[in-house]
């Protein structure tokens, strides 16, 4: 069995409406997936219509295109280019100054990126060096999750334990159901915050077969993903290989735009600017984030350490599988597959692994 958590109550597309509408006169901002300039982003939600009925997408290595559901799916689409790391984490933010936090409902969040959310948890927010903006921002998050029915080309979280289902870490949980009986969410709460939202939507009691095909679905998707990394000791793999000729195989690939890291929900690297006005009466102090794939993120004195584009792509991908677990306890990856889709080189992180794997076990 993938969940064991009850999914007794059922709301329908109205009811999701109603949803969107209760969190905001709760003062929250919600926010959730929208068609934009041609992908399904994740933006402030004015209602329950902006949200992607009938629209799906077509993912592959370096690929990524919306096409039209036969169904009005809302849910049935794999991660956009955007993940939910940009509202705790932001792009780009003032560190010298003190700032609002807004309370946000973050709608539609997939099992995938709850992982994420639980590793930048781990990461930004724990100890002994606690980044109290973001604790600030994660404290006022209200989390709708959905459960993972149809998975994407690129998505591999079944291989890396990190879903289709949403095990925790949420305040509601939905499951999208089509067909006999219309069109539904099986929901299921997490948090005493959740109940009480649930008590105030308009909902009935699911049948028993509704929640066997919701668990069937979900049991499903996990095998039915487009990828998935080798079974094998990733750590130790990637540990090993650190002499590899594989980087610069990839090297003659990667064009080192550093794509890979924006989209990625879990990689947090920042760099600190100053700026002061041209009198030098103001000075201000701004975070953003910075990537591994930029040369001078390893500069010290005398230069960068990583000069080769091989030696960054060794250091991104080692650090996400292998040595993520030495300094935060969990793999790095949770296989959305961002990076999968949004490289213009096609690089899969899959099937690195795989090759890593194979010239492992051949040398
Ligand atoms: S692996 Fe792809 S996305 Fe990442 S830096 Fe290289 S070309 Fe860009
Ligand atoms: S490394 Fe790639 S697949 Fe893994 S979490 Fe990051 S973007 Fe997703």
């Amino acid at each position: 069995m993938l969940f064991d958590h009850p999914l007794p109550e059922v709301i329908d597309r109205a009811g999701l409406d109603q949803l969107v509408k209760l969190l905001q006169a709760d003062g929250y901002t919600v926010v959730g997936p929208t068609e934009r300039d041609g992908a399904l982003v994740l933006d402030e939600l004015a209602g329950g219509a902006d949200l992607p009925d009938g629209i799906g997408v077509e993912t592959g290595a370096g690929h990524y295109r919306l096409r039209e559901r036969a169904d009005g799916a809302v849910f049935n689409h794999s991660a956009g280019p955007q993940s939910w790391k940009q509202f705790v984490h932001p792009p780009r933010q003032r560190v010298d100054a003190p700032e609002p936090v807004r309370r946000l409902a973050f709608i539609g969040v997939r099992p995938c990126d709850l992982a994420a959310l639980a590793i930048l948890d781990g990461v930004l927010g724990a100890a002994p060096y606690p980044d109290d903006r973001y604790l600030a921002r994660r404290d006022q998050i209200f989390v709708v999750a959905v459960n993972c029915v149809e998975p994407g080309n690129t998505c591999f979280c079944a291989s890396t334990g990190t879903g289709p289902a949403a095990e925790w870490g949420y305040d509601l949980v939905l499951t999208e159901q089509e067909g006999e009986g219309g069109h539904r969410f099986l929901l299921g709460t997490g948090s005493v915050a959740g109940e009480e939202i649930l008590d105030r939507l308009t909902h009935r009691t699911a049948t028993g077969g509704e929640i066997r095909e919701a668990r069937r679905a979900v049991d499903d998707a996990a095998g039915s993903m487009g990828r998935s990394m080798p079974e094998t000791d990733l750590r130790g793999l990637l540990n090993r290989a650190r002499g590899s000729e594989h980087w610069e195989q990839v090297a003659n690939r990667c064009l080192a735009c550093a794509n890979c890291t924006m989209v990625c929900p879990t990689c947090f690297c920042t760099t600190v600017e100053d700026a002061t006005d041209l009198e030098g009466d103001n000075a201000e102090r701004w975070q953003r984030w910075d990537s591994c794939f930029d040369p001078d993120f390893s500069y010290i004195h005398g230069g960068a350490v990583r000069k080769s584009v091989g030696s960054r792509y060794r250091q991104w991908m080692s650090h996400k599988l292998s040595t993520w677990h030495d300094q935060f306890g969990t793999s790095g990856c949770v296989g959305c597959g961002r990076c999968i889709a949004w490289c213009p080189a096609g690089i899969d992180i899959t099937a690195e692994a795989a090759a890593l794997a194979e010239k492992e076990r051949t040398r």
